[in-house]
């Protein structure tokens, strides 16, 4: 029987799962940097929170959900994206009670949408996303902002884009929408099947279809900007002033509306295409939302967020040969030289670990051109050969796998030996904060200056 991955997924495994550890891992601190802490949201909810409204116009709310009914016949969803998750965690532990705003959440995990698999686009995928709940402030739209485009530029992106947009308050996007109907209306026998429904339950999702003969109307339809009421276009005005200020280029572009119904004022999206012409879409994008958290049972709260793909930023970051430094070897690999060995070899791996070493217990009777290719491939830095005499005299020989220098160290030296091997050449001073293993002077300290 042979089993096949299902349409549109993925393993990621090994190297390449210690890569999307290290772009999830830049998220999380910064995020934790900028004061969110993360909500764990189940990956299953009650399809409801996901079709609160009838006329949801969105192509991952009407088309693109995994739904099905469970043991006990209720409506199950694999959430198809994180912020309503989050809205409804808020308003489930009642989070806004203490009157503590802003709320700031951040996420990490699967999400599910039945799309047309192509380069960056899955049915599951991985999204960062965080939430900033209950001021309603160009501020925290802002921040969301410097967040991402910190984060992006921290992983290696140099030219970025940044595209925004304004939709408006609910006044403005009503009058738009009713610019729209008009001019779409004579149109509609040439627009695609898509477009046509859009037009009776949101005209605003037509202005980012991608279907060629659409695009060709689109673009001389109304414009968003001639729609938007003083206070909306005012307050657009002080975000993009905001945004020079800190320093973010941005592109005002006025077909970014995004794929999500509950989006007011800004919305924006990343873009980047690698040298090699590789573009996988949007890297993320967020924007600004007023209803989202009263439509899910709570109070009139105001948030902002975004979501990238890990995906995505991986493939790219691929493509450009920018993908972060792996330190990925062992540091020791102990060698038994014959079966009696084993043993005493597998307990010193062990010891060395509990030093926060990692390291490697061959745990077979191999010859020691078997171990020394082991050590190669796993990029060992120091073999550790124990043989009978070894263990008999209670020491190891420490062998370094570059120099092939080697030293026999007793075993109660062992670890005032290890630690100095480890230890000697930080040239950081005290102001080294580099606690990972992984120091910026080049040295593997483990966390030892
Ligand atoms: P969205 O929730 O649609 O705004 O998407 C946010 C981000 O998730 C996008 O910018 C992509 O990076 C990523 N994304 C969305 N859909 C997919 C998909 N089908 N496969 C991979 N990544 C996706």
């Amino acid at each position: 029987m042979d089993f096949q991955l299902v349409k549109g997924t993925h393993d990621i495994i090994n190297k390449e799962a210690r890569f999307y550890q290290q772009i999830e891992s830049l998220f999380i601190s910064l995020a934790e940097l900028y004061g969110y802490s993360e909500f764990r949201t189940p990956i299953i909810e009650y399809s409801e929170l996901f079709k609160r409204d009838q006329n949801d116009s969105s192509d991952m709310v009407r088309k693109q959900m995994y739904t099905f009914n469970d043991l006990g016949n209720r409506s199950i969803t694999l959430r198809p994206e994180g912020t309503a998750s989050v809205a409804r965690a808020i308003v489930n532990n009642k989070l806004y009670a203490e009157n503590d705003f802003p709320i700031k959440a951040y996420y990490l995990g699967p999400v599910f949408r039945y799309e047309r698999p192509k380069a960056g686009t899955y049915r599951q995928f991985l999204q960062f996303g965080i939430e900033n709940i209950g001021i309603d402030s160009i501020y925290a739209d802002v921040e969301t902002i410097i967040l991402s485009y910190r984060a992006l530029k921290m992983l290696g992106f140099k030219n970025l884009k940044l595209k925004i947009n304004c939709l408006g308050d609910q006044e403005s996007r009503e009058n738009y929408k009713k610019a729209l109907v008009k001019y779409f209306t004579p149109l509609i026998d040439k627009m695609c099947p898509d477009c046509k429904e859009r037009l009776k339950l949101n005209p605003l999702r037509i202005i980012d279809c991608k279907v060629p003969e659409d695009q060709a109307l689109v673009k001389d339809a109304p414009k968003m900007g001639e729609y938007l009421s003083k206070t909306s276009k005012d307050r657009f005005v002080n975000t993009i002033n905001l945004l020079k200020e800190v320093g973010i280029p941005y592109e005002i572009d006025e077909g970014i509306v995004r794929g999500l119904d509950y989006y007011s004022h800004i919305v924006y999206e990343f873009e980047y295409i690698s040298k090699s012409g590789l573009n996988v879409g949007a890297l993320g994008g967020g924007g600004h939302y007023d209803n989202l958290i009263s439509e899910v049972g709570g109070p009139k709260l105001a948030g902002v967020g975004f979501a990238f793909g890990i995906e995505r930023i991986y493939s790219l970051l691929k493509d450009e040969g920018m993908l972060p430094k792996l330190n990925d070897g062992f540091d020791f690999m102990v060698m038994p030289i014959g079966e009696a060995c084993i043993s005493r070899a597998f307990i010193v791996a062990d010891f060395l670990r509990m030093l926060g070493y990692k390291a490697e217990a061959i745990i077979e009777n191999k010859s020691f051109k078997a171990m020394f290719h082991k050590a190669e491939r796993k990029e060992a830095s120091y073999a550790i050969l124990i043989g009978e005499n070894e263990v008999k005299n209670n020491e190891v020989i420490i062998k370094n796998i570059k120099t092939q220098e080697q030293k026999v160290v007793k075993n109660k030296e062992l670890k005032e030996f290890v630690d100095s091997l480890f230890s000697h050449d930080c040239h950081c001073g005290d102001d080294c904060h580099c606690d990972d293993g992984d120091c910026c002077c080049g040295g593997d300290h483990h966390g030892k200056k």
